[in-house]
């Protein structure tokens, strides 16, 4: 797709475009700007400390960058930009003159994408921005979609899979306490036969809002782990810290207030949570928390639904 297929295709994705360019010299800033003006939001910097600043603060999706700079070179910047993963990702255009077309080599390898020379052509470098611009959102929606799910856009199992797997390795590492949480909408069958399969897609949506916004703690992570069961992985949380997040999320939901009048522990949607809080060992596995956190959930559903369930092992 090009840039305006994608734009119109995934308008909620994609945010206004911003470009930013750098030179040392501001009537080259000045022709640059006259080419994006009105077509992108235009951010500068006149010297390579700004311009790493900008990139970090600011996040544009594309650099024009000048190679020669009084300060840091253009060559340095775009080496600290890789280096870093807040910004390792946004494209770098080199804008050379003539004598630095040699370097063009070293430009590649320090990770640039393309190369413009001076005098700039103003159709040559908006079609080569385009272009970059294009294959950048590309990039940025297949992460997206590799990592996310599609219908509640919290992280999807992939992402969950490897989330606990880090998650395990560091609390075995610092001894910290893990606690897992595996819940599941009560009666979600008889929710999609009596309201319908979209009202159900709707109530998905929001009871994934809601468990985000009951673990509050940065490093905490909110899955859709098959089609109406949701799993949590909370490090550094104690078997106290996770019983109370466990029962905040199951008041949250309920408090949605979603009717669903067939629920045998209605008249509201609720959830059954299962809940399991380890220190890792090396005797015990992650897997072994995810069975341990599936016999607590079974347990909710065994002993009447909408109740949080816990062990800690
Ligand atoms: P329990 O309280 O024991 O969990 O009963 P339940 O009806 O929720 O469980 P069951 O596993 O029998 O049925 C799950 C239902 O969830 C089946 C399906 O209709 C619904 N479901 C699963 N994924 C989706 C989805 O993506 N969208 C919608 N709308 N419904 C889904
Ligand atoms: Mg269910
Ligand atoms: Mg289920």
């Amino acid at each position: 797709m090009n840039l305006d297929q994608l734009l119109s295709a995934f308008p909620h994705l994609v945010g206004p475009l911003r470009i930013l360019i750098v030179d040392d010299q501001p009537v080259n800033i000045r022709v640059l700007h006259g080419v994006f003006r009105g077509k992108f939001e235009v951010l500068m910097a006149t010297n390579g400390e700004q311009a790493i600043a900008v990139c970090r603060s600011q996040r544009p999706d594309i650099v024009l960058l000048d190679v020669v700079m009084p300060d840091i070179s253009g060559h340095e910047v775009c080496r600290q930009l890789k280096a870093d993963p807040d910004t390792k990702d946004i494209p770098v255009i080199f804008v050379t003159s003539q004598a630095e077309d040699s370097e063009e080599a070293l430009g590649f390898e320090i990770g640039a994408v393309d190369f413009i020379s001076k005098p700039v052509n103003p159709v040559t470098v908006l079609a080569r921005v385009r272009t970059h611009l294009a294959l950048k959102l590309q990039n940025d929606l297949l992460r997206s979609m590799a990592m996310i799910d599609g219908l509640t856009a919290v992280a999807n199992r992939r992402n969950f899979d490897n989330a606990l797997t880090n998650s395990w390795r560091r609390c075995l590492r610092d001894g910290a306490p893990l606690s897992l949480v595996l819940l599941d909408l009560d009666c979600f069958k008889q929710f999609n036969d009596r309201y319908g399969h979209q009202a159900g897609d709707s109530c998905l949506v929001a009871v994934a809002k809601t468990l985000k916004l009951a673990l509050r703690r940065p490093d905490d992570l909110v899955a859709r782990y098959g089609g109406e069961e949701f799993a949590c992985i909370l490090p550094n949380t104690d078997a106290k810290g996770a019983a109370n997040r466990g029962a905040s999320m199951r008041e949250q939901v309920k408090a949605l207030e979603i009717e669903h009048a067939d629920s045998q522990v209605g008249p509201f949607v609720s959830i059954s949570v299962g809940l399991v809080t380890l220190v890792p060992h090396a005797s015990t596995s992650a897997e072994m928390l995810l069975e341990a956190a599936d016999q607590q959930l079974y347990r909710a559903k065994d002993t009447g639904r909408d109740r949080v369930c816990a062990i800690e092992l």
